[in-house]
């Protein structure tokens, strides 16, 4: 019998995730071990997303805007987002409210120590931590070593996503609070994509994120020049305070990332695939992919038929991410021919997978087409290459 029914390694949002879907479930008496090296992922990012849904963290939302904002050079608008919203939460507050929570049940424990590694047998799986190893009926890996991940990547394209933020307050009033604003594209673009985040918690009081698509990090310095140059130059902020920092980078790719890793061996997260490889977007995914392996767990006994990505969306992400690589500097006018030509509701379904067949090919026929061709031939010569 093994120690544990569920092993979660790695408690970042993938793993507190799954482990507060099943502590809400009929699975909610198993014996969970979580285990995590450290904090220090989670407590310093914030997470954004867009919802017409409830979400199971609502409570530790930190702010929520009906509005947002598009800008570009060419372009601007700002939307009403209907039935939707944008949500911002501070990831120690999610952080510590999942764990606060799940520490509160008899059946979950906790260990800090770093996963060396993940072994499927016959009839458990063994997770080893230092001098000691764990057995779970089922183990969820959320572990990513970077180092692995680019060898494990080779052949696909992939980027990093990267961003410093800064949440600033002004004397005076410098932001309009009613409205998000995901894109700013008020940059220099360089040969890259490159864009500002603009949320405002007050007149006074904002996070502001400068965000980079591109192989390589650049120097503290350089993002530090750019948020600089945007506060002043473009919103004409000349004083602010800076109360806190976000740094990170989320690496992008198209490669296929397997479920099953074993017979009693998932991955989830990042390492599961759940990072949407055009936007870098994947905490609603999360929870998606969360519901579905509990759900998964009750109606088959296993975690695995949860459901796959839609080939047509994974296909759209690749090519948008190989437009991103070779042609970052075109991304802006791209994005704004998609916020120009489709109402906002459109381009979040879209986004989330769940468009009708019409409403994206409207979507599609509204992008300058000759920004895709070359790309869509690299896409198209791989297949054929691997075929
Ligand atoms: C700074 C930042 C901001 C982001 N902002 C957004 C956003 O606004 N909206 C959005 O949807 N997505 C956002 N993302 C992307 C996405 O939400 C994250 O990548 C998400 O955290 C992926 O979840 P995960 O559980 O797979 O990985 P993580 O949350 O990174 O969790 C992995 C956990 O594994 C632990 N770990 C790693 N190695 C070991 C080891 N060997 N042993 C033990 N533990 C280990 C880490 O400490 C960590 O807690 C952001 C990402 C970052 C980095």
């Amino acid at each position: 019998m093994p120690d544990y029914d569920y092993i979660i390694a790695g408690a970042g949002a993938a793993g507190l995730s799954l482990a507060y879907h099943l502590m809400l479930s009929p699975l909610r008496e198993r014996r969970i071990l979580i285990i995590d090296k450290d904090d220090d992922d989670q407590l310093n990012r914030n997470w954004g997303f867009w919802t017409n849904q409830p979400t199971l963290f609502d409570r530790v939302v930190h702010h929520t805007w009906r509005q947002i904002d598009f800008v570009s050079t060419s372009f601007q608008r700002r939307y009403g987002l209907g039935d939707y919203e944008y949500k911002l939460m501070h990831g120690a507050n999610f952080y510590n409210y999942a764990v606060s929570q799940l520490q509160a049940c008899p059946n979950i424990t906790f260990v800090r120590g770093v996963v060396q590694s993940v072994e499927d047998a016959e009839d458990t799986a063994r997770v080893t931590v230092g001098e000691n190893a764990h057995t779970g009926g089922i183990v969820f890996d959320s572990v990513v070593r970077f180092g692995g991940l680019k060898q494990q990547i080779a052949g696909h394209p992939w980027l990093r996503m990267h961003f410093k933020g800064w949440e600033i307050k002004t004397p005076t009033i410098a932001f309009d609070p009613r409205a998000a604003r995901l894109f700013d594209f008020r940059t220099p673009q360089d040969g890259l994509m490159r864009f500002f985040y603009v949320m405002p918690y007050s007149e006074c009081h904002a996070f502001v994120e400068y965000t980079v698509f591109s192989e390589n990090v650049l120097k503290q310095h350089e993002y530090e020049a750019a948020i600089g140059a945007y506060l002043t130059k473009v919103l004409g902020i000349q004083e602010y305070d800076i109360v806190s920092e976000e740094n990170g980078a989320v690496p992008l790719t198209d490669y296929p990332f397997q479920r099953r890793l074993g017979q009693h061996v998932m991955s989830i997260g990042a390492k599961g695939g759940r990072v949407k490889c055009s936007t870098g977007y994947s905490f609603l995914r999360i929870q998606r992919d969360s519901a579905a392996i509990v759900r998964s767990l009750l109606q088959a006994g296993h975690p695995f038929d949860v459901p796959a990505d839609p080939a047509f969306n994974k296909w759209c992400d690749s090519l948008m991410l190989r437009l991103m690589r070779k042609e970052g500097q075109a991304i802006a006018p791209v994005f704004a021919a998609l916020f120009r030509h489709n109402p906002i509701d459109r381009i979040f379904r879209f986004l989330d997978e769940c468009s009708s067949p019409v409403e994206t090919a409207a979507l599609i026929a509204s992008l300058p087409p000759r920004r895709f061709i070359s790309p869509l031939l690299s896409v198209l010569s791989n297949r054929q290459a691997r075929a």
